[in-house]
């Protein structure tokens, strides 16, 4: 089995890392020199939308898949016939935060007010509507908190529209959530679903920092894995989808969803029997998917900007290979204890030594 990916970051390296367990050929497309996936499968260079790369990338692969949503949408129809997963309309969807969340709604999955903002007179109707504060946000290509403006009160208007207006944007009330999850979960063309056990995030500076599971909240758990069940079916979704939430009390709001594996899923690799990377092929592959239930207790902890001389010793750590660059994610290290109390003291004691 051939599987064309589409990007060739840490996450097509953690992807291309499962394939050679399963037997599965991996080709990347970047247009990167040396990417994370070099070691894992021959690199088409070339732009995420040039028809002649994509086409060859389809000549060769079985089935396509992709490791970053902002894959260019009609770029996938210079893949012929060869079939692509996550279909097409999710990666749409995600790609946009107003029809995102225009889904929620649709789905009945709970989310926060928001209002679409393409003048200086929308924003100040959201504003009207969202009540201070809202957070101001480019519709398409942000990430880990870029192309986000918290507007807090009158003085931060023009300012807000200084730096974000041009773009469409979109206004959301500001949540003041008791703490942040994901629910990862990988779903079969058959209809079958593997749910990951929910994950707790927390993020510096708009950039994931580390990522605890599995959530106690059995009740949380569960209307999680609904909302998560609904996006899937909706799309007849093949592969692996992460969807974020704001806890609020007994509440889940919906903030986005990742229609690929995710970073706080990198734990599930060595915390679960089969991890997000390998369910995600198995499903586009065809093959039935695995046990996504946790064997422990685990902690994932990004390595963002540098790599600390002197934790080449410290199990599990995995490192991307690329160059150090402030807010770059560089690598990660996820612990599992047999126990929430040992994974938290060596969380901690990790974070100490990541510190000094
Ligand atoms: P996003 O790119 O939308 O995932 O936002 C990055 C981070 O900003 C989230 O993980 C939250 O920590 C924070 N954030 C985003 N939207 C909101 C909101 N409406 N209210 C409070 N915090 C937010």
């Amino acid at each position: 089995m051939n599987v064309g990916i589409i990007g060739a970051g840490q996450l097509g390296m953690m992807l291309g890392e499962a394939a050679q367990e399963l037997g599965i050929s991996c080709r990347f497309l970047d247009p990167s020199e040396n990417p994370p996936a070099a070691g894992c499968g021959d690199i088409i260079q070339a732009a995420y939308d040039d028809a002649d790369a994509l086409a060859a990338l389809a000549e060769w692969a079985d089935v396509v898949t992709y490791e970053f949503e902002n894959v260019p949408v009609a770029a996938l129809s210079h893949l012929g016939n060869t079939p692509v997963f996550p279909p097409a309309p999710a990666l749409a969807t995600a790609q946009d935060r107003l029809s995102e969340k225009q889904l929620f709604d649709q789905l009945s999955i709970p989310l926060p007010g928001y209002h679409p903002v393409d003048s200086l007179e929308d924003l100040k109707a959201a504003i009207e509507r969202l009540a201070f504060p809202v957070v101001l946000k480019t519709r398409r290509l942000g990430y880990d908190g870029k192309g986000q403006f918290v507007v807090r009160d009158d003085n931060d208007l023009q300012r807000a529209w200084h730096v974000l207006g041009g773009p469409a944007l979109i206004a959301e009330a500001w949540v003041s959530f008791d703490y942040e999850v994901s629910a990862i979960a990988t779903r079969a063309a058959d209809g079958s679903i593997a749910h990951f056990p929910l994950t707790r995030n927390a993020h510096v500076s708009g950039i994931l920092d580390t990522s605890v599971a599995p959530e106690p909240d059995d009740e949380l758990a569960a209307l999680a894995r609904d909302y998560v069940t609904r996006l899937l079916q909706n799309f007849d979704y093949v592969g692996t989808v992460a969807l974020e939430l704001f806890v609020c009390g007994d509440r889940l709001l919906a903030n986005e969803f990742a229609p690929r594996v995710h970073n706080s899923g990198h734990w599930t690799i060595e915390g679960t029997a089969c991890s997000q990377f390998e369910n995600h092929l198995r499903a586009v592959a065809g093959l039935p998917l695995g046990d996504p239930e946790p064997a422990r207790y685990s902690a994932m902890k990004n390595l963002i900007g540098t790599l600390p001389a002197g934790i080449r010793d410290i199990s599990f750590l995995h490192d991307y290979g690329k160059t150090e660059r402030a807010g770059r994610k560089l690598g990660h290290i996820t612990l599992v204890r047999d126990t929430a109390e040992e994974r938290d003291k060596a969380l901690n004691s990790l974070n100490r030594r990541l510190t000094t």
